[in-house]
């Protein structure tokens, strides 16, 4: 049978940064964690997701004896400026789809390991960061998020993997505790502007920008719109504001290629206004939490971004996408970003459309006017 030795070393030779062992024991602070928050998670077991199976590996994998964690940096690269601050980084290198560089790379890792004798589960709803901090890989930010002890200059810009295996192999001395400097002043913490951060290490994943731009339910509420700011898909605020992270910001990153030559797709007036043919072929491949049926959503972030932008040049195309939608949760926002924006040609526009308008779009535009004209 293969040694700890030689699966380190194919790690390595495949690009992974770091690698590291630990048991397939059940994961008992997080099902403790679960049971506590169970209102905040109730809502991932809707969307098939059941976090509680998923502490313990052996429900998903009954041989489960270690799990090997495997550590990537997917930051690399910088994103092109029109992209930055509007999607989260780790969102456009996915490749699950694509089925791209680390897609292949975990391939090639588990085959290795099928050729060795060793089977081999990567369950979904396994807890991965917890995974990697027992396998000694990282240590927790108090914004919930786990930082490498030894890659990524020491940040949060990782992503960890943790492959199930039915083979023993020794695990390495976790570091499952909190490693935040004491200096810090929880910068993650009052940085979030949802308040989804509502502790150390606690997260309402309800409120969290990341869940409501690809999960949330209805029109976004009021008190959320200006808060989520320019993010239309993900959030990297509490990683960007964070000084365990700065050694990696400070570097001066080469542009991502192949994400500058799909820039033009994720452009906000053509996102705006995609059918179903362009959204299925240029941007659900790299970020698909969103199905087709979805794309008013997409839709209604783009409008809510474009409100927050105070650029009256997006006017026209939030009113075409007022007439053109069917929508009434893209319509409602198209009306408040028009308000958003302000301004005399706003006040016009908003004018003209209340009188085609019924229901809560409308009340969106009696809002908005009321704002645009105090
Ligand atoms: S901002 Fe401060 S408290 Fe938050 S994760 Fe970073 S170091 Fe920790
Ligand atoms: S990703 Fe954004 S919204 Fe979510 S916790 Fe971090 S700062 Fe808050």
């Amino acid at each position: 049978m293969i040694t700890k030795r030689e699966v380190i070393e194919q790690a390595q030779k495949l690009g992974f940064d770091d690698v590291g062992f630990t048991t397939a024991h059940p994961f008992e602070a997080q099902q403790k964690v679960l049971t506590e928050r169970a209102e905040n998670y109730s809502w991932l077991r809707e969307k098939g997701m059941d976090l509680m199976q998923g502490t313990d590996p052996k429900n998903s994998f009954p041989e489960a004896k270690s799990i090997i964690v495997l550590v990537d940096t997917y930051f690399r690269h910088a994103f092109p400026s029109s992209l930055a601050g509007k999607f989260g980084r780790c969102y456009l290198d996915d490749d699950r789809v694509t089925r791209g560089g680390l897609y292949r790379r975990t391939k090639a890792f588990r085959d290795f390991l099928t050729a060795n004798g060793i089977a081999t589960k990567i369950p979904s709803n396994l807890p991965h960061r917890l995974a990697a901090a027992r396998a000694g890989l990282g240590t927790f930010g108090k914004n919930c998020l786990i930082y490498s002890n030894k890659v990524a200059r020491l940040s949060s810009w990782i992503v960890v993997l943790g492959v199930v295996v039915n083979h023993e192999f020794e695990p390495d001395q976790p570091t499952s505790v909190e490693g935040c400097p004491k200096w810090c002043k929880s910068s993650c913490i009052a940085a979030c502007p949802t308040n989804a951060l509502t502790g150390p290490r606690t997260i309402d994943p309800r409120k969290c920008i990341s869940f409501l731009s690809y999960y949330g339910e209805g029109i976004t509420p009021l008190e959320l719109r200006e808060p989520m700011g320019m993010w239309i898909y993900g959030c990297d605020r509490c990683q960007n504001v964070c000084p365990r992270n700065e050694a990696w910001l400070a570097q001066d990153l080469p542009v991502n290629k192949v994400v500058e030559e799909r820039a033009g797709d994720f452009e906000l007036t053509k996102l705006l206004h995609m059918d179903r043919e362009y959204f299925m072929q240029r941007i659900w491949p790299h970020m698909f939490y969103m199905s087709a049926d979805e794309l008013w959503r997409w839709k209604m972030n783009v409008a809510r971004v474009m409100g927050n932008s105070h650029d009256s040049e997006y006017i026209s195309h939030l009113v075409r996408v007022f007439a053109e939608s069917d929508d009434l949760r893209v319509k409602g926002m198209a009306g408040w970003a028009i308000g958003q924006i302000g301004g005399s040609q706003a006040e016009k526009e908003l004018n003209k459309l209340l009188y085609e308008s019924i229901g809560m779009p409308r009340e969106e535009i009696i809002q908005a006017l009321k704002r645009v004209t105090r």
